[in-house]
């Protein structure tokens, strides 16, 4: 066994198949026990629940090497909850904790190779997920089911240093108010396809929601939490029950209080009050937490003073002190570190 001849230092986040992947499949009320397999290609109906009423919930977290050469990854047992929640939302059935996060270990070590080296900056993206697979043509859930657990190695988020950036108001919305907007399904993703395309296309890198009711409160963006900082260092993160509960936020806002000694709110947090702010960053597993430095209301700006053009000190401390957690140089809070290898 030898690490896979990639370019650690220069692949980007996109989809390069690996060799194993874990199998399980529900029918008649249970899972089977569950397999690794090495064909990346799945056949179903073409009436397949998924294919024609988007049922179907996912997961995302990293498996990532440590200075001292352990390969781990980061709290899969919240993974494993919130996909469980997911599922129950969509009335899928529910694949337990345990073999959830079993299955996570054994899909990284049977691809051991492709877990980037310490240092490269680069992750392996372990996507667990699961769809309705049989054939259903009148509106009602599967009868079975097919959970998967894939990989692939990603490049580092930040490529040649870190530029906040610039985020509009969408007009869009991405979330019911009793909807699904706090699970992890991809029907949130298929509809926010339209609103991430048009805020490129005017020269926006994500969309800020606001709460589909009332459209005055900080919802999220279409795949990472909010959290901001005020002028007297206390993060103020929104809450509501349409944003999907991010297991990096969760962490960094532990992070404040128990590291940092930082005060934190989390508190629904009203549109008109982000100019008070003056650090604004994004949470999610891809880039831990990266800086917003601008939000475009239809034309006007709003900056945060201390995270406009590089970012924030507030958040880099933040950041610096969960990365060093995840990568072994600060002691992490029990149960926070799975080790694979
Ligand atoms: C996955 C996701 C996040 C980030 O969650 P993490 O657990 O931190 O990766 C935030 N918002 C949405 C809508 C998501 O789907």
């Amino acid at each position: 066994m030898a690490k896979k001849d990639i370019d650690w230092g220069n692949i980007g986040f996109g989809y390069m198949k690996t060799d194993k992947r874990y199998v399980s499949n529900y029918k008649d009320g249970a899972w089977d026990s569950g397999a690794m397999i090495s064909d990346d290609q799945i056949t179903i109906s073409e009436c397949a629940c998924v294919l024609q009423y988007a049922q179907t919930v996912f997961e995302g977290l990293k498996a990532y090497t440590t200075e001292d050469g352990r390969v781990v990854c980061f709290r899969p047992d919240l993974n494993a909850e919130r996909m469980m929640d997911s599922a129950a939302r969509l009335e899928m059935p529910q694949f337990p904790k345990e073999r959830f996060i079993e299955a996570v270990v054994q899909t990284v070590r049977e691809n051991i190779d492709y877990v980037p080296p310490y240092g490269s900056g680069a992750t392996l993206y372990v996507r667990p997920f699961m769809f309705g697979s049989n054939a259903v043509i009148g509106v009602k859930p599967a009868e079975e089911y097919q959970f998967r657990v894939f990989c692939t190695p990603v490049g580092p988020y930040f490529k040649g240093g870190v530029k906040p950036i610039t985020i509009r108001v969408c007009d869009f919305d991405r979330a019911a108010p009793h909807g699904t907007g706090h699970i992890k399904a991809g029907l949130n993703y298929a509809m926010s396809l339209h609103a991430i395309v048009d805020a490129h296309n005017k020269g926006f890198e994500e969309n800020m929601y606001l709460d589909p009711a009332t459209r005055t409160k900080v919802e999220e963006t279409g795949g990472a939490n909010f959290l901001f900082v005020t002028k007297d260092n206390k993060i103020v993160t929104p809450k509501s029950n349409s944003i999907l509960p991010s297991i990096t936020r969760r962490s960094l806002v532990s992070v404040a209080k128990d590291y940092l000694g930082l005060e934190v709110e989390e508190r629904e947090v009203f549109f008109d009050e982000i100019s008070d702010f003056v650090e604004c960053g994004l949470c999610g597993t891809a880039a831990v937490i990266s800086p917003v430095g601008c939000v475009n209301d239809h034309g006007r700006e709003i900056k945060f003073a201390n995270g406009c053009d590089e970012m924030g000190p507030i958040i880099t401390k933040l950041r610096e002190t969960l990365t060093g957690i995840q990568m072994g140089h600060i002691e992490a809070p029990e149960g926070w570190i799975k080790e694979i290898k």
